[in-house]
């Protein structure tokens, strides 16, 4: 298997430190607010890194953070603290705006089918190996103390700078906006280890240590946590793009100059989603949800399906069109899935082998999903028995989290209820683009059309076209489209 490593910036082969487990760790949501749909691609790229991995045969130990302290609102450490600001703006408590939004994204990765990672740590509950790494940094010469802070001081380091291919803009994330400089500071680039109550006078959650009464900066959470769960190193770090710098750069410098040695082989990271105005946002238009797009009517796994059609390595331009889109050819998907007959003929040993083959090829690349996805249409085109091609469906989705042969067969069941209810009631609904639940309103329409309540009918079809449905009465009864 390859992947193109951040650090190296070379496609390599992934080659586990140990035989026995892989040791994967991925930066988590900060939950002062909801995810939004940019944030979960990152989640939902990575969670098809830990499948495919399972897939390969690998075991897999996953940890991921829950940032719930520490992060400001710039990630060069100044402005407000995120979650502080959450809990003034919702009049709650941090931890209670924690509690909440840790839930909250828990049940958007339940919706897009992304796995619950091993180990879940919130960064509250590892002050501890914050305060040893520290008290090690600073015996060591790497950190010092300036104004009631500790930072670490990045000019000990022979190579700062490991992502430093980025895009300028990727790099300015942590430095832009304006920010206020921080006269502790040696230089530029050092970063806060442990903040003091002297810098944030309400802050609401603070924590004893040797330097004085305060609470950890972001950086040193992702580190604590990685090495309290997966030891003294790492196979695999993932995050989104702007995580690179400063946040993984300082975790790098944190963690290696504690350890003395190298800490982590590859640096996954997945660029941004963006609107056609620029980066997704929290603060900026319209804040995209999960539960936004369920509102409007999508189903989540299509917003999956969308993501899989490109590669975790370009951005992806999102638009409620491209969306659009993705739903459509999803449900067709499902529709030609839904139209195979399970139990028809024994599995064709050769076929399969030679499909799943294409599929680790395609996977294994770099994780091209664009082509996992085309081997799925491969599968249906191919000259086999249906039987082999659920086996095959089922077999690439166990890495694509599509649900396609739970939501197939759903749909099958589903399709065989509307058919004989029309065949009983003497109408023949012809199956649009494979919705029960629009099939559902075809049918009634047709049974009041039927019964001559034209008023109901007119209204089932006014209904269906605010929904962009279009039905279309035939001689053999009724069909729809979406316009
Ligand atoms: P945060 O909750 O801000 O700590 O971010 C959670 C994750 O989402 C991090 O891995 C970020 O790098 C990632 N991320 C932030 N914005 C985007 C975006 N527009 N597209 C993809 N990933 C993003
Ligand atoms: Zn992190």
């Amino acid at each position: 298997m390859y992947l193109y490593n951040s650090a190296t910036r070379r496609k390599e082969e992934f080659v586990p430190n140990h035989p026995d487990i892989v040791k994967m760790y991925t930066c988590g949501p900060t939950v002062y607010h909801f995810a939004h749909i940019g944030n979960l691609r990152s989640y939902l790229m990575e969670d098809v890194l830990e499948k495919f991995l399972r897939y390969e045969g690998y075991n897999v130990k996953r940890v991921m953070n829950i940032t719930d302290v520490g992060h400001l609102s710039s990630d060069a450490d100044t402005g407000e603290d995120k979650m502080l600001k959450g809990a003034k703006r919702e009049n709650k408590s941090v931890m209670d705006i924690a509690r909440f939004y840790t839930d909250a994204f828990f049940d958007d990765c339940r919706k897009l089918n992304i796995k619950r990672p091993d180990v879940v740590e919130p960064a509250t509950s590892c002050i501890g190996e914050y305060i040893k790494v520290i008290t090690k940094l600073l015996d060591t010469g790497y950190a010092y103390q300036a104004g009631g802070n500790v930072y670490f001081d990045t000019s000990k380091l022979e190579r700062y700078y490991i992502f430093n291919d980025h895009d300028a803009e990727d790099l300015a994330v942590g430095v832009r906006e304006g920010v206020e400089e921080d006269t502790n500071k040696r230089s530029k680039n050092d970063f806060v280890l442990w903040f003091t109550q002297s810098k944030f006078e309400d802050q609401a959650l603070k924590w004893d240590s040797p330097w004085g009464v305060g609470y950890p900066g972001w950086h040193i959470e992702c580190s604590g946590i990685s090495m309290k769960h997966l030891g003294e190193d790492l196979d695999i770090h993932c995050g989104g793009i702007d995580n690179a710098f400063p946040h993984h750069t300082n975790e790098i410098a944190q963690s290696e100059s504690y350890l003395g040695h190298k800490w982590c082989n590859f640096w996954m990271h997945v660029l941004h989603l963006n609107t056609p105005d620029g980066k997704m946002s929290k603060s900026k238009g319209e804040f995209l949800t999960v539960s936004l797009l369920e509102e409007k009517g999508y189903n989540p796994l299509a917003y999956r399906f969308f993501c899989l059609q490109s590669h975790y390595r370009k951005s992806l331009a999102f638009t409620w069109e491209n969306l659009d889109n993705a739903q459509g050819a999803y449900n067709k998907l499902l529709a030609r899935i839904a139209a195979l007959t399970p139990g028809e003929g024994g599995i064709d040993q050769a076929v399969f082998d030679a499909q799943k083959e294409k599929f680790r090829k395609a996977l294994g690349n770099d994780l091209n999903t664009s082509l996992g996805v085309t081997a799925l249409y491969d599968v249906l085109k191919a000259p086999a028995n249906d039987e082999t091609k659920l086996a095959l469906l089922g077999d690439f989705d166990t890495v694509l989290g599509l649900r396609l042969l739970e939501k197939a067969a759903a749909k099958r069941e589903a399709d065989a209820k509307v058919r004989a209810s029309a065949s009983a009631s003497g109408d023949i609904v012809i199956t649009g683009e494979g919705d029960p639940a629009i099939d559902a309103l075809v049918l009634q329409r047709a049974q009041a059309k039927k019964a001559k309540n034209f008023a109901e009918a007119d209204r089932i079809r006014e209904e269906l076209k605010a929904q962009g449905i279009e039905i279309v009465d035939t001689k053999e009864g009724a069909s729809w489209k979406r316009v």
